[in-house]
């Protein structure tokens, strides 16, 4: 049995789309908020979201962000925005398909059923929970310990790390990360980047000045590795 969360905060559409996921004999979780759809995707991991973009507490891109930094199950967007950008956005951000609102109950089933198709049965999403050194992160409720120590990070702090993590071992140049914590019309500069870095860098690393993590690729830009480099 396919498991979908459908994160919608109008009633009548969760409602509709709930109804019809029922009668193709999904398994269904649902939530108004990207907030509590962020910790059941996290604690249901399931096989497809259907996400609304606008959510009371936040932007649907941000969900299918935070989502894709530890989920490669489809992700189907409802708007009611129809513009072009919006779609390239969300697309762009990670997600599988996209249908404009209003939509008619065949066409939503024709989709899910596409996308559980592709992702195969019972595959099961990844743990949202991330590990490095003295570091744990669950990305589903966005919390961040520190030798078991809860520690706040800002917004971009947070996506900067999370950019980090869901590339180990990677180079990400100078341009991608500025690029893709602060979107493509930053008017941020290196400067910024390194001011982010090094405060990582000093929540995160048991010496900020002998970083083992969030390393350095001199005139390239930075590479995580979860596992510290022997001493
Ligand atoms: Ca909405």
């Amino acid at each position: 049995m396919s498991r979908v969360l459908i994160v919608e905060d109008e009633p009548q559409i969760r409602r509709f789309v709930r109804l019809a996921l029922h009668g193709e004999g999904c398994e269904v979780t649902e939530t108004g908020t990207l907030r509590e759809g962020l910790a059941l995707a996290g604690d249901t991991r399931p096989d497809l979201v259907i996400l609304d973009l606008g959510l009371p507490d936040g932007d649907g891109l941000d969900f299918i962000r935070a989502w894709r930094a530890w989920s490669e199950a489809p992700l189907l967007v409802l708007s009611a925005r129809g513009l072009e950008a919006d779609k390239v956005a969300a697309l762009d951000a990670g997600a599988d398909d996209y249908l404009s609102k209003p939509f008619g109950v065949a066409e939503l089933l024709a989709r899910a059923r596409a996308l559980l198709r592709r992702r195969g049965a019972g595959e099961g999403a990844a743990r949202p929970l991330r590990e490095f050194g003295r570091v744990a992160v669950d990305l589903a409720r966005r919390e961040v310990r520190v030798d078991g120590q809860a520690v706040h990070l800002t917004p971009i702090e947070y996506r900067l790390l999370t950019l980090f993590l869901s590339h180990p071992g990677r180079v990400l140049t100078h341009r991608q990360l500025l690029r893709e914590v602060w979107g493509p019309g930053h008017g941020n500069s290196g400067h910024t980047l390194r001011v982010y870095v090094g405060r990582l860098r000093h929540l995160l690393e048991q010496d900020p000045t002998q970083p083992q993590h969030v390393l350095t690729e001199i005139g390239v830009g930075y590479r995580f590795e979860s596992e510290a480099a022997p001493t």
